[in-house]
C-alpha cells in the first residue's frame, strides 16, 4: 500500500486566478482580513521578491509600479473550491484523510498500483480541467516520506508536479536534498536544535542514532524516522483532528468609541463563532472577549474578560448573553477602540457532555434550543448569511473595514453566475 500526498500550490491565488482569467498568469497578491497584510502570493509574485506577512500599506507602491494583481481575502470561495478539491479526490482515491484546506492524504493500494504514474497524471487532470487548479502530488511508502515526495513534486520542475518515490531506486540522493526544516514535523526549534547536531537534510535526519533523537523528541521522533525509511507507524485518520480552540476577530474600519458599537460588534464574533462550534460538533466551557485601540496610538489600551460556562455549550443564545456581559468589563470610556473579538476555549466533543450537578438542565429544553439552531444554521446556509440575524448584533453591520479588492462569489452565490450568452 501506498500513500499519496497531494496538495494544490498557491491555492488562494489560484482560486483567485480559476474564476477569473484575466489575472491568469500575472503577479498577484492576497490580502488577510480587512486587507492588512499579504498573506498568500502567486509564483510570480514570489519572483518579484514580494514577502509574506508584509503591511499592505507599506508595499502598496511598489506593488503598483511592479504591476501586481491585488485580491481581498475570499474565505467562501476558497471554501467551496476546496470541497469541490476533495470531491474529486474522493471519486478517485480509496481514502482520503483531509489535511489542511487544500491538501489531502490517500491510501493507494493494488487495484492502482500497477501505474502509479499514469493514475497520478490522471488525477492531475482531472482537477485541472474542473477547477482549473495545478496540484502536486507526492507518492511514497508513507505519510512522511509522501510529504517528501511532494516538496520535491514541487521543486523539481522536470517532475511536472508528481514525484513518486516509490519508483526511485536511489533514495538517498533525493532525500539529500530536502532540507531538514522542509520536513513534516520538524518545527523552527527543533530544525534549529537538527542543525547544531549536524543534521541538515532528510537522509540525515533519517540515519541519525536513534537513542538521540528519543531523547530530544521521544516517541514522535522515532516513529518519525521510520516513516522516513519507509514503514508505515502513522495511520491515515479520517476523522479531523479536533480543534481546541476556535477564534474570530475583527479590525474596525473607523474608530469604536461607545459601548452599544462595540456590544454590536463582539455579538457579531460571538454568532460566527458559535455557527463555527456547532459545524465542528463541538461545545465551549470558557469563553474570553477581548478589545484593544490600535498598537500605534499613544493611549494604547487593551483589556480581555474570560468566563467559565456552567455548561458547556455551542448555543448562539447562551454564548451571546455570556459575552455581553463580559462587554462592559472590557469596555472604557474614551478611548477609541479598533479591534475586538471572541475566543472559544476548552472545546468538547459534542458527544460527550457532562451535565453539571448544581445547575437546573432540563434536557428536553437543551433538544429544543439545539433544534432551533440546527433550522438556524440551514435557513442562513440555503438562503445566504444572515437570512436569520440576531438583534444584538445591529442592523447596519459597519464595523468591519472594506475589502476594497474582494472577488465576486461566483461559485456559491446564484446572484453572481457568471452569464454564457449562446
Ligand atoms: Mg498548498
Amino acid at each position: 500500500m501506498s500513500i499519496a500526498l497531494i496538495d494544490s500550490n498557491n491555492f488562494y491565488a489560484a482560486c483567485e486566478q480559476s474564476i477569473d482569467p484575466s489575472i491568469a498568469r500575472r503577479p498577484l497578491v492576497i490580502l488577510s482580513n480587512n486587507d492588512g497584510c499579504i498573506i498568500a502570493r502567486n509564483a510570480e509574485a514570489k519572483c518579484l521578491g514580494i514577502s509574506m506577512g508584509e503591511p499592505y500599506f507599506k508595499v502598496r507602491h511598489k506593488l503598483k509600479s511592479l504591476g501586481v494583481e491585488i485580491r481581498s481575502s475570499n474565505y467562501a470561495l476558497y471554501a467551496d473550491m476546496s470541497q469541490r478539491l476533495m470531491n474529486i479526490l474522493k471519486d478517485n482515491c480509496e481514502e482520503i484523510e483531509v489535511y489542511s484546506i487544500d491538501e489531502a492524504f490517500a491510501k493507494i493500494t493494488s487495484s492502482y498500483n500497477c501505474n502509479l504514474s499514469s493514475w497520478a497524471s490522471q488525477l492531475r487532470e482531472i482537477i485541472y480541467q474542473n477547477l482549473g487548479l495545478a496540484i502536486s502530488i507526492g507518492i511514497g511508502a508513507s505519510k512522511v516520506q509522501s510529504k517528501v515526495a511532494n516538496y520535491l513534486a514541487k521543486t523539481t520542475a522536470t517532475h511536472a508536479g508528481i514525484f513518486n518515490m516509490e519508483n526511485i531506486e536511489n533514495k538517498d540522493k533525493w532525500l539529500e536534498k530536502v532540507p531538514i526544516e522542509k520536513v513534516w514535523g520538524i518545527g523552527r526549534n527543533l530544525s534549529h536544535w537538527c542543525q547544531i547536531q549536524g543534521i541538515q537534510n532528510a537522509l540525515q535526519l533519517r540515519d541519525m542514532p536513534s537513542n538521540i533523537i528519543r531523547k530530544k523528541m521521544g516517541v514522535t521522533g522515532i516513529r518519525l524516522q521510520q516513516e522516513l525509511k519507509g514503514e508505515q507507524s502513522l495511520n491515515l485518520s479520517i476523522e479531523s483532528i479536533k480543534k481546541k480552540e476556535t477564534c474570530v476577530s475583527k479590525s474596525f474600519s473607523h474608530p469604536v468609541t461607545r459601548i452599544e458599537e462595540l456590544r454590536q460588534a463582539i455579538a457579531t464574533d460571538v454568532i460566527i463563532a458559535s455557527e463555527k462550534l456547532r459545524r465542528q460538533k463541538q461545545y465551549a466551557s470558557k469563553l474570553t472577549i477581548f478589545t484593544r485601540t490600535s498598537l500605534y496610538t499613544p493611549f494604547f489600551y487593551s483589556q480581555s474578560a474570560t468566563a467559565c460556562l456552567v455548561l458547556p455549550s455551542n448555543n448562539s443564545k447562551v454564548l451571546l448573553s455570556t459575552a455581553l456581559d463580559l462587554t462592559e468589563k472590557v469596555f472604557k470610556p474614551n478611548y477609541l477602540f479598533m479591534k475586538a473579538g471572541v475566543i472559544m476555549q476548552n472545546l468538547l466533543s459534542q458527544e460527550y457532555l457532562q451535565l453539571n450537578l448544581f445547575s437546573n438542565n432540563n434536557p428536553e429544553e437543551l433538544l429544543k434550543q439545539e433544534h432551533l439552531m440546527k433550522r438556524i444554521d440551514y435557513l442562513n446556509k440555503r438562503y445566504g448569511r444572515n437570512t436569520i440575524q440576531w438583534a444584538a448584533c445591529g442592523i447596519n453591520q459597519n464595523h468591519s473595514n472594506g475589502q476594497k479588492y474582494l472577488s465576486p462569489l461566483k461559485t456559491t452565490q446564484l446572484q453572481e453566475i457568471p452569464i454564457v450568452y449562446t
